[in-house]
């Protein structure tokens, strides 16, 4: 037998539920708008950012800024 508090529990379950998709949905659409808007060039090289070294002109990436060595030694 259904009471109305188990219904009305049910309908407070389902409205949250309702909710948290709508969240999910908007927070969706803002990252799409946002990736749209900058444009796929980002993508590519947000993952590998190459930095030229001021001194030897050579390419690296930025994160393995400390693992690069110059060469200017060896000359
Ligand atoms: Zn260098």
């Amino acid at each position: 037998m259904l009471s109305i508090g188990k219904i009305l529990g049910l309908a407070v379950i389902l409205f949250v539920v309702w909710q948290v998709f709508k969240f999910l949905e908007t927070q969706k659409k803002i990252r799409e708008s946002q990736s749209s808007g900058r444009g796929s060039d980002e993508q590519g090289t947000a993952s590998v950012d190459m930095v030229e070294c001021p001194d030897c002109g050579k390419w690296y990436q930025a994160a393995n800024q400390s693992a690069h060595h110059c060469d200017e030694d060896a000359k």
